[in-house]
């Protein structure tokens, strides 16, 4: 068959499969259909099997490997435009090729949800209502009409979006009337690109030293293009590191630029999401999971036609379609919510790195505890190092105490003496918080007799007992159980609590302190609509009560009037076999730390352990952060461990307990070939029984990360010829953050 004016097109579809599929374009003969030339990144519509999916074209050639044919033709080209610009493909190419995933998949997880089915953007673009050319509508509207009038005064000036005319107080009866008579009608949004100017911002702080050296040094490296720079903007808890973010930001935004900003968990922080519309006075737009599809798709094509200035957004956010970006910052640069854990396990801020030198553009990576592969690229001169080392608005650093468990009574997890010092805070009108890592009443039930467990028949867990609930819950894979009255074991009734978590905290503080309210912030909390909101709003109002939570409470928040924090069980994560445990209990202790004092009372912040000497537990007390990660990084280079070397790991599972073990072990031999790589395990996984699944996994070690990619991707090709087990499900994590 001759090729003629047809081509080949080799196609991305969202599978779990590390390959393009090639198909057919047959160039329409009819004069009725306009010809339509397929580009890359274009949606279409193809058969598979007997499925119809759709996919990304991903190159445009005549040849194929298969006979031509045997090809299909494709069902239809979704649209006439590419569905991402060239950075976005490049990005792409980069990422399925640097994590190892099926490009399919890559290319799928970064269009938004809607835009993975058969509907094109055109069809999709927020629609907005455009005034009719029908200059006799004036007449038409009587006087008295002031509803009207408004609306058709509003659209002589532009056009607006249902929600927009919502809010400038627009009854829909008003929309339809115009609707109706034709005066305007629904189209699709033209781009609203406005032109930034400083009348669109205010509100700015005069900075401190170490604030305005960071802005400057910024600032320079965004003039100059031909610089692409990376800033770690390192800065005690409330050192005002958003400040420097929103005057880096002006400083793109006038150059006609957008931005992105992540965040590790955006409905944690409407605090910084309303600090960001308080300033500029233009389109800030948000992107994370909580969003409809439609709200995602109206950012998406925003960001897309240049009218978003800003976007919010979640890790997935570096993904957007930005057509001017200026810039990206990463707040909070440490979080692991930065890392995808399931499917394509990509890291946001190495993806953000990526995109900002096709860009050509500056990244800053702001936290109080840099992660220790962030530190190190400064360390070594890659980032430039910035700095804040005191608090911004004046108040001083928390002075941190340790408890020492053993030498006190302790009850519901609370020692004596903190419990005084909440009593004595509480009567001079601050507010407390307590952290403690773990939801529910407490975290397994045992019997007394026989010291049998409550545990999950899915994981190798306990499960967790939660009161008001009345139920047994794995916090791994969700299971619920009704709570049990006797052993399993021995059959005694004699069940008791072991441990504690915030709804016990809760409970035993309010006994022992009735006098104060005690808020509870928690995922059970706040699960319904409105109630995170509703707490927040509670605690904002600084009257003096008692804050227990998890680690939502650690997550970015001022409260002014917090002066002591309790940190109440950290002994857990002291023994981890994982080598970040010690990095990422420091970061949160510091995180949770930084939440003491931010007002004009000093804080306190309290640590209670029965292990007061742990190095770890001595070095945060004693000294700062970066002391800590200077030790730890010191620590990590003697075991040539991250980000002394870059490691790659396999994971398998089988419903079996034998088989992904042997299936681990039957590769071992094969990495032989390679040279000055550390192969270590197969090893269970740290919970070897999730979900009624069987888990092991493998962790390849290099102190070349070229090399160790070679390997990776030798193991790739060669792994299902090689070693073909289907009762195996495997997958690769590059750069694993968890094990
Ligand atoms: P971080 O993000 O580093 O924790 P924030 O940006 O939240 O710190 O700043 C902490 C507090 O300090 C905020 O209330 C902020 O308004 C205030 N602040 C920041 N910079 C300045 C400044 N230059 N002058 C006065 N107050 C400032
Ligand atoms: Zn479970
Ligand atoms: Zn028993």
């Amino acid at each position: 068959m001759s090729l003629f004016n047809n081509q080949v097109l080799q196609v991305a579809l969202p599978l779990p499969l590390r390959r393009l599929f090639d198909y057919l374009y047959l160039e329409p003969t009819s004069d009725t259909q306009e010809s339509n030339k397929p580009q890359q990144g274009q949606r279409v519509i193809v058969p598979f099997g007997r499925q119809t999916l759709v996919g990304v074209v991903i190159k445009v050639t005549d040849k194929s490997e298969y006979p031509i044919e045997k090809l299909k033709p494709i069902k239809a080209l979704i649209e006439n435009e590419s569905s991402f610009n060239t950075q976005q493909l490049n990005l792409l190419h980069w990422a399925a090729d640097y994590y190892k995933h099926p490009i399919g998949e890559v290319f799928a997880s970064a269009l938004p949800g809607i835009l993975r089915e058969n509907k094109t953007i055109a069809q999709l673009a927020p629609q907005a209502l455009v005034l009719s050319d029908d200059k006799s509508v004036d007449e038409q509207l009587s006087k008295n009409a002031t509803q009207l009038h408004k609306l058709l005064t509003l659209l002589k000036q532009g056009t607006y979006t249902r929600p927009e005319l919502t809010s400038a107080d627009i009854k829909s009866t008003s929309i339809k009337r115009f609707v109706d008579e034709g005066w305007a009608s629904w189209q699709a949004m033209p781009a609203n690109v406005k032109e930034v100017t400083p009348d669109d911002i205010s509100g700015q702080l005069s900075l401190n030293t170490e604030q305005a050296i960071a802005v400057s040094a910024i600032n320079s490296s965004s003039a100059s293009s031909n610089v692409s720079s990376c800033f770690l903007l390192d800065g005690v808890t409330g050192s005002g590191k958003t400040e420097v973010y929103l005057q880096a930001i002006e400083h793109v935004l006038l150059k006609q630029q957008q931005v992105l900003v992540c965040v590790p968990e955006i409905g944690l922080t409407p605090q910084t999401i309303s600090r960001f519309k308080q300033r500029f006075n233009l389109d800030v737009e948000l992107w994370h999971s909580g969003m409809t599809d439609k709200q995602r798709f109206n950012t998406w094509y925003k960001a897309r036609n240049g009218q978003a200035k800003i976007v919010i957004a979640t890790r997935s956010g570096v993904f957007l379609p930005f057509s001017k970006l200026g810039m990206i910052v990463i707040d909070e640069e440490h979080d692991a919510s930065f890392k995808q854990q399931e499917g394509f396990k990509y890291h946001c801020r190495s993806l953000a790195l990526y995109r900002a030198k096709l860009a050509n553009v500056p990244v800053i990576l702001g936290s109080a505890t840099p992660s220790l592969e962030t530190l190190q690229n400064a360390l070594v001169g890659k980032f430039h190092h910035l700095e804040l080392k005191s608090r911004a608005a004046g108040s001083q650093l928390p002075t941190m105490k340790l408890l020492d468990l053993n030498q006190c009574r302790v009850d519901s997890g609370i020692g004596e003496p903190l419990l005084e010092k909440i009593k004595q805070c509480l009567a001079a009108k601050q507010q407390v918080m307590l952290f403690i890592n773990r939801r529910g009443f407490a975290p397994v039930l045992m019997c007394e007799e026989c010291r049998w467990l409550t545990e999950c028949s899915r994981c190798s867990s306990f499960t967790t007992f939660h009161k008001s609930k009345n139920l047994l819950i794995c916090h791994h894979c969700g299971d619920q159980q009704p709570t049990i009255h006797q052993c399993k074991g021995c059959g005694s009734t004699r069940l008791s609590t072991v441990g504690v978590g915030t709804e016990q905290l809760h409970l035993a503080l309010q006994a022992a302190i009735p006098d104060y309210p005690v808020i509870r912030l928690d995922r059970d909390s706040t699960s319904k609509k409105g109630e995170f909101d509703a707490i927040l709003e509670q605690i904002n109002k600084g009257e003096p009560s008692i804050i227990v939570g998890t680690q939502m409470v650690a997550k970015g928040h001022h409260f002014p009037n917090v002066s002591l924090v309790g940190i109440v069980d950290v002994d857990g994560s002291l023994f981890s076999s994982d080598f970040r445990a010690p990095e990422k209990l420091a970061q949160l202790i510091v995180q949770v730390s930084g939440r003491a004092g931010r007002g004009s009372v000093k804080g306190e912040v309290w640590l209670q352990t029965k292990f007061p000497e742990h190095p770890v537990i001595q070095d945060l007390v004693n000294n700062k952060y970066s002391d800590f990660a200077s030790f730890a990084l010191t620590e990590r280079e003697m075991l040539s461990l991250p980000p002394y070397s870059y490691q790659a790991l396999i994971r398998a599972e089988a419903t079996n307990e034998q088989y992904a073990s042997h299936w681990l072990q039957s590769i071992s031999p094969h990495l032989n070939q390679f040279n000055d790589l550390l192969v270590l395990g197969p090893s269970p996984a740290p919970m070897t029984k999730k979900a009624g699944k069987f888990r092991h996994m493998l962790t390849i070690q290099c102190k070349s990360r070229p090399y160790l990619h070679k390997v990776v991707d030798w193991l790739i090709e060669n792994l299902d010829s090689v070693q073909k087990d289907n009762r195996i499900r495997w997958s690769i994590d590059i750069d694993p953050l968890d094990l």
